[in-house]
């Protein structure tokens, strides 16, 4: 199992630490008091260690030789301290340690451990450095992989371009300004023609005199500037904070587009999705079928079992559909008991065959709520024959669902 280790001699409080750890950053810790039982927990290679978190002195370890060791092993370290002491922080100025954080208070674990979640996090995020200059790629990379970020380069603009097309999941780019072949700022424009600023991050470097530098990069589409010469530490920060504004924005789209209960499309994506998809199809020649599907007798499932098993029912429904729908490109949960499908390429005798067969996987399927088992069913209209809008589709799907209920429920009604 990954591990992080923590060296504390306050067994009290490493375990406060291990505590919030697991709690907030989901990780493992193995303690060790000392610095000599920290190196023999390493050298033993009985841990899978891949972050630790020291004080700078530590039993066993005067003036960070345990800092010294971590680092030398590579292995991404936190430096802990009483007070943020100048000292220390010019005696880590050329080491590249994560950060040096505090351990006084509540928060400043909250901080811990938002810093170790980060770095859990940054293995899935990849930056590309595009800077002609190999000395800065190197000490920018060597920062970059302290924090488990992975990292690809570029020595000019065009060789950026190419390798954002290698590497369309690249979150971050660094770069600088004053390139061969193509310059920072042609670069910036020419990558925010395709990927907007929400979701890949620009920061320029630049050591350029003119004042309004930062302003017009800024202005054309970087998401940050930091002035050359800077210290690790500026370097660092402006990444992670970069980083968690990405993470955030993708939080924010996701709960946006998302139903909470099930996971699935809520109303608003599907139309836009949707929307898209029907004009598609239209365009192309293609066939497509919109479904309405409704829980059947739900009201009554609630009563005898309670609300929370008919959530249970829901997310069932909703893990059924996208199981038995394999053709479907949008599913929604239109709300309540209520979802919509949308599935192109297949003829209408194929897509009412689909949700025949979704419905009889639904009727076979047992829901399970605590000790309580029981099962439902469910009402399918499906609109087959083309129609002019999306809206339409969904209407003449109602319709037909509405049949589907009044003609004894359980059914699909296609047409
Ligand atoms: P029909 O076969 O005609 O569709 O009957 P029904 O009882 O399913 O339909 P009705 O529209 O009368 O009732 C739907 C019920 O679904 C009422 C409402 O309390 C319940 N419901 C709506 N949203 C949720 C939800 O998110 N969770 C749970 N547990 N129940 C919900
Ligand atoms: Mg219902
Ligand atoms: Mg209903």
């Amino acid at each position: 199992m990954e591990s992080i280790l923590l060296i504390e001699e306050n067994a009290a409080f490493a375990r406060v630490i291990s505590a919030k750890l697991h709690s907030e950053a989901g990780c493992h810790t193995v303690t060790a008091a000392g610095f000599d039982e920290a190196r023999r927990l390493l050298e033993s290679g009985a841990e899978d260690i891949i972050m630790a978190v020291t004080g700078f002195s530590v039993a066993g370890s005067r003036d960070g030789a345990a800092v010294d060791y971590l680092l030398s092993r590579k292995i991404p370290t936190i430096v802990l301290c009483e007070k943020y002491d100048e000292t220390i922080r010019q005696r880590l100025a050329d080491k590249v340690v994560v950060d040096l954080l505090l351990k006084r208070t509540t928060e400043d674990l909250n901080v811990l451990a938002a810093a170790v979640r980060r770095v859990l996090g940054n293995r899935s995020l990849k930056i590309l450095l595009v800077d002609d200059a190999a000395p800065y790629r190197v000490a920018m990379r060597e920062m970059l992989e302290t924090q488990l970020y992975t990292v690809i380069e570029a020595a000019d603009g065009q060789e950026g371009l190419d390798q954002l097309e290698k590497h369309p999941d690249v979150k971050i780019i660094v770069t600088d300004y004053y390139m061969p072949v193509m310059d920072g700022f042609e670069f910036v424009t020419r990558v925010r023609k395709k990927h907007k600023r929400e979701k890949l991050a620009i920061i320029v470097l630049s050591g350029a005199r003119e004042e309004d530098v930062a302003a017009k990069f800024l202005k054309f589409g970087a998401n940050d500037f930091i002035k050359k010469p800077f210290s690790s530490e500026e370097f660092n920060w402006r990444i992670n904070l970069n980083a968690d504004h990405l993470e955030l924005m993708d939080q924010l789209r996701r709960t946006a587009n998302t139903d909470y209960l099930t996971g699935l499309l809520n109303r608003r994506a599907f139309y836009s999705a949707a929307g898209r998809l029907f004009f598609e199809a239209v365009a192309h020649g293609q066939e497509l079928g919109v479904a309405m599907l409704d829980i059947d007798h739900f009201k009554k499932v609630n009563d005898t079992h309670g609300h929370d098993a008919g959530d249970v029912a829901i997310k069932d429904l909703a893990a059924l559909l996208t199981l038995h729908l394999p053709a479907a490109d949008a599913i929604a949960r239109f709300g309540g008991e209520e979802f919509c499908v949308l599935a192109r390429g297949k003829n209408p005798a194929a897509v009412e065959e689909m949700f025949e067969s979704a419905r009889k996987a639904v009727e076979a399927a047992v829901t399970r709520h605590g000790d309580v088992t029981f099962r439902f069913t469910v009402s399918i209209g499906v609109c087959v024959k083309p129609q002019a809008t999306l809206e339409e589709a969904i209407t003449r799907a109602d319709a037909l669902l509405y049949e589907a209920k009044n003609g004894g429920r359980n059914r699909v009604c296609a047409g």
